[in-house]
């Protein structure tokens, strides 16, 4: 390596002399803390983003080149997650310069792991319902309330949050957005144990927990309109198809990835090709599972994986449809929703042959990694069907939002949230619809 950029260094490197740079700049020998900070500094990391998110406002078509030759020198992925999948596009479109240039940074050059604090025991589909309360005090906000099912927060520096600040207006007029710092005394974060054994999600309790200011992003009572451009951001994230092999890679001090060698990262990934978070295999792993069970030939077999691998191809290629211009009847709001439900029936039909084909070589802890990554996998489809939204909130939302159908009735829509919440309870809440 020669001519490595300084730390203090910042120069972006368009996709014309990229593979020079990368010549210089790229060492496996390197951390990923080392790398994330060096592509961070070239423009690299998230390419359509601005310089101060770790990119260089490139367009789509330099980003996917950019994208495509760092895959093919086999470039660690940017840092993954709820900070970088929804936090960071939140912050580019709401957030202040002055917020911006204090919190993008740090958080797109992996150094931070950041959460989503949405969802509440009472309050998913129906997130407008939620009830933890920030209320104003001097120059901080305080903040009472349970959250659940956030992934990661056990290992996150700060937390999206969504709050109510105002009861005494309709449910979503009352709701602000924060940033909030996870390690401090009035937060109590609960992991919960899972089907596969992980705890990838957690509890979190707020007690007087605080927040200063200036981490309220978009202005008290626009929490709603902030919260649903994250929701889009998450359900684009979701669907989107990750690089074939490529390892996910976690940011953050305490649960991440930073202190990993690049060629140790990369010899891991060769291994294990898939994801072990991925709802649905390739559908050639599928096949390649068939042929280690000798079924690969059987015609009733050969019938059900080309049927899913057909699944697979026409949602790929629906997206480079999408890509190439929308029809005019159709909102550009239903197709990160419409990808969702599409990924959400490929895992339901994936699950069903990994079960079919793995028999009791699934059930049980296996030295094999493609029957490990089925089981994992299969085990982690579930969530397909709810993360990021239900799939009947999907459905509505390509009703509503896409063909522009009537709205789903909503009783409580304009009443004041103090009003509606005692006879509402134990009701279904139809028409918020996260
Ligand atoms: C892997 C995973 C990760 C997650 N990570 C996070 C996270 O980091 N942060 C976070 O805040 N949340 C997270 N969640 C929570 C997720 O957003 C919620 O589970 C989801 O929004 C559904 O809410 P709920 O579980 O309360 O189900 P409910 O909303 O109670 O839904 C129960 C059932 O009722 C149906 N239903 C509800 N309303 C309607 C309607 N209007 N029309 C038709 N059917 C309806 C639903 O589709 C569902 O089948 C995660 C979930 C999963 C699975």
């Amino acid at each position: 390596m020669t001519d490595v950029q300084s730390a203090s260094e910042r120069e972006n490197v368009p996709i014309a002399k990229l593979s020079e740079w990368l010549d210089s700049n790229y060492d496996v020998e390197a951390s990923l803390e080392e790398w994330w900070d060096r592509s961070y500094r070239a423009g690299l990391t998230f390419p359509q983003w601005p310089a101060v998110a770790g990119g260089q406002n490139a367009s789509s078509t330099d980003s996917a080149a950019i994208a495509a030759e760092l895959a093919e020198r086999e470039v660690p992925p940017a840092p993954s997650g709820n900070g970088t999948f929804i936090g960071a596009p939140v912050f580019i479109e709401f957030g202040s310069e002055e917020q911006k240039q204090e919190f993008l940074p740090a958080l797109t050059r992996g150094g931070e792991a950041w959460c989503q604090l949405f969802s509440e025991p009472g309050a998913g589909s129906d997130l407008a319902g939620l009830q933890t309360r920030a209320v104003a005090d001097g120059e901080e906000w305080i903040v009472n309330g349970q959250k659940v099912w956030c992934t990661q927060g056990d290992v996150a520096e700060r937390g999206l949050l969504i709050a109510r600040t105002n009861p005494e207006v309709p449910k979503h007029k009352g709701l602000s957005f924060f940033l909030i710092d996870m390690d401090q005394p009035g937060i109590e974060v609960r992991p919960i144990r899972q089907l596969d054994g992980g705890a990838s999600f957690s509890e979190v309790f707020f007690t007087d927990a605080r927040i200063p200011a200036g981490r309220l992003l978009g202005g008290e009572g626009n929490g709603w309109g902030v919260a649903t451009r994250a929701l889009a951001f998450e359900r684009s994230n979701i669907s989107k198809r990750q690089r074939r092999g490529a390892p996910v890679l976690r940011p953050g001090s305490k649960g991440g990835d930073l202190k990993r060698i690049i060629s140790e990262i990369n010899a891991n990934a060769a291994s294990v090709s898939v994801d072990r978070h991925a709802y649905a295999l390739p559908g050639r792993q599928l096949i390649e599972l068939a042929r280690r069970q000798q079924l690969n030939a059987d015609p009733i077999w050969r019938q059900k994986l080309v049927e899913y691998f057909f699944q697979t191809e026409v949602r790929r290629y629906t997206e480079l449809r999408y890509r190439g211009g929308l029809p005019d009847t159709f909102d550009s709001a239903a197709i990160g929703p419409l990808s969702k439900l599409a990924l959400s029936q490929i895992a339901r039909s994936g699950r069903s042959l990994i079960f079919e084909l793995s028999g009791s070589k699934g059930l049980v802890e296996d030295h094999d990694p493609l029957f490990s990554t089925a089981r994992e996998t299969a085990l982690a489809s579930f969530a397909a069907h709810f993360g990021g939204g239900t799939d009947q909130i999907q459905r509505n939302v390509i009703a509503e939002r896409g063909l522009g159908l009537p709205r789903e009735p909503a009783v409580d829509r304009d009443l004041p949230f103090s009003q509606i919440r005692a006879a509402s309870e134990s009701t279904f809440k139809p028409g918020s619809q996260r």
